[in-house]
């Protein structure tokens, strides 16, 4: 359905729908007008409901606190961040080799729970991980460095791309794009792996033991370059709120092939407008 706005909303049902949590849920603590009546009417109707976050400097157990305390109670298996997609993808494809993370806890602990080697020492790091590390200093530039560019052995991989993250206000805090930039700044080499969105390894984490269609399932997120352009990488379905990062001047500005498929002004606008009639919603009662 398009309103005069440029505002346009899905009139029907999908397979699966994966979502976003910042800026598509909630706004830092607080829920976003719509999820929750959002999420329950598609569980009620048995639609599958996944949650995902580039973010790797929480523990994927928090995600599973956070929604429980926001009223939308959800199993740990539905809800995968950067820290769940870096751990499974060096299991899958590097099970053997020496990382140094530059990362918070939650990814350095998951690395040892999986087994995976860690070092600090340039001679033996095979790859050096890039991500949103709030630690990041000199010390731990150096020996990316070292690895990467002197002993000519490391390569680069990141778990996500994003350049800040958005906080309520209008603030933010720089993100894994920084930590990218300055190593491949210094030892002039690119990052060869992003494990988070906008590329497909996430998407392969989140519907995994789901029996669906890619192109019948709806990726919804607030963020042009990483949650709208994995469904378009993908062939999924796409829909943006406008309660996060990007807004419809940037959506519209981009060529047509990158441009979410639905823009909405709230998240619940997902269930199609004759279900809202069916259940008596308005905009202002949620
Ligand atoms: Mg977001």
């Amino acid at each position: 359905m398009q309103t005069g706005n440029g505002l346009k909303f899905p009139t029907e049902f999908y397979d699966a729908y994966i979502f976003d949590m910042d800026g598509t849920i909630y706004l830092g603590d607080h829920l976003l007008p719509g999820a929750k009546r959002l999420i329950e009417e598609l569980r009620r109707r048995e639609i599958p409901v996944r949650f995902l976050s580039n973010n790797p400097t929480k523990d994927p157990h928090l995600y599973v606190d956070k929604l429980e305390g926001m009223d939308i109670p959800t199993p740990l298996e539905d809800i995968a961040n950067t820290v769940v997609t870096m751990t499974r993808w060096l299991k899958d494809h590097h099970a053997d080799k020496t990382v140094f993370p530059i990362a918070e806890q939650p990814l350095i602990d998951a690395l040892h729970d999986a087994g995976i080697k860690i070092s600090d020492d340039p001679e033996k790091i095979d790859i050096v991980i890039a991500s949103y590390d709030r630690t990041f200093d000199y010390r731990k530039l150096q020996i990316a460095f070292d690895a990467i560019w002197f002993h000519k052995r490391a390569i680069l991989v990141a778990t996500n791309p994003d350049r800040y993250c958005p906080f309520p206000g209008g603030r933010g805090e720089p993100d894994c794009a920084a930590i990218i930039a300055a190593i491949e700044a210094c030892t002039q080499t690119k990052c060869q792996v992003i494990t988070g969105k906008p590329e497909p390894v996430m998407l392969e984490v989140a519907i995994e033991g789901l029996d669906v269609n890619p192109r019948h399932c709806m990726m919804v997120g607030d963020r042009l370059y990483t949650d709208i352009e994995m469904a378009k990488k993908t062939g999924m379905f796409s829909a943006m709120p406008l309660t996060g990062d990007s807004t419809m001047e940037e959506a519209l500005a981009l060529p047509k092939e990158h441009q979410p498929d639905f823009i909405l002004d709230r998240v619940d606008r997902l269930i199609p407008a004759a279900v809202w009639e069916e259940n008596g919603w308005t905009a202002e009662d949620d």
